[in-house]
């Protein structure tokens, strides 16, 4: 059954020129791009997007890299989106990443990462409605 989930082009990647790249990946792999935009964020927002890891060593070196430059968060929906981004994404440490995923492709390290994707359906109702507004995804 066709399912939204959220992503982010991560800092990065944009930095790198990856960002095209990327969504020919994503579409390659048969999702459809429902809402998409260009934005950069303060510390405090990146704080609020990724609370859960508040209690995390790294959520300080995190929440600044993800304000550090431009990203672009999007909605993407195809059947089975949120596990099938997961897998296309790869493993959270590209070292561990396997072979054709987009982090094995163009992510720098553990935290560098190049792509963000929600994981599981709550989080995505949650990460979807903290960067778009309801009438964006009509
Ligand atoms: P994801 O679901 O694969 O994105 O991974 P997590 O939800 O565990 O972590 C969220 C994000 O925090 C990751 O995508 C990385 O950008 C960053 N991160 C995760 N683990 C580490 C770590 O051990 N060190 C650092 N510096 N960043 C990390």
């Amino acid at each position: 059954m066709s399912q939204r989930t959220f992503s982010i082009i991560k800092p990065d990647a944009v930095r790198k020129g990856y960002t095209a790249a990327i969504l020919a990946e994503l579409e390659k792999a048969g999702f459809k791009i429902v809402a998409i935009k260009r934005i950069s964020i303060s510390n405090a927002q990146a704080e609020g997007f990724y609370h859960v890891h508040s209690a995390r060593p790294f959520f300080g070196s995190l929440t600044q890299f993800m304000s550090s430059g431009p990203i672009f968060p999007m909605v993407l929906e195809k059947d089975n989106a949120i596990a099938d981004l997961r897998k296309l994404m790869g493993a959270t440490n590209p070292a561990n990443a396997e072979e054709g995923t987009i982090r094995k492709k163009f992510a720098g390290s553990i935290e560098e990462n190049a792509i963000h994707g929600s994981d599981a359906e709550d989080t995505a109702a949650f990460e979807i409605g903290y960067f778009f507004a309801g009438l964006e995804l009509a």
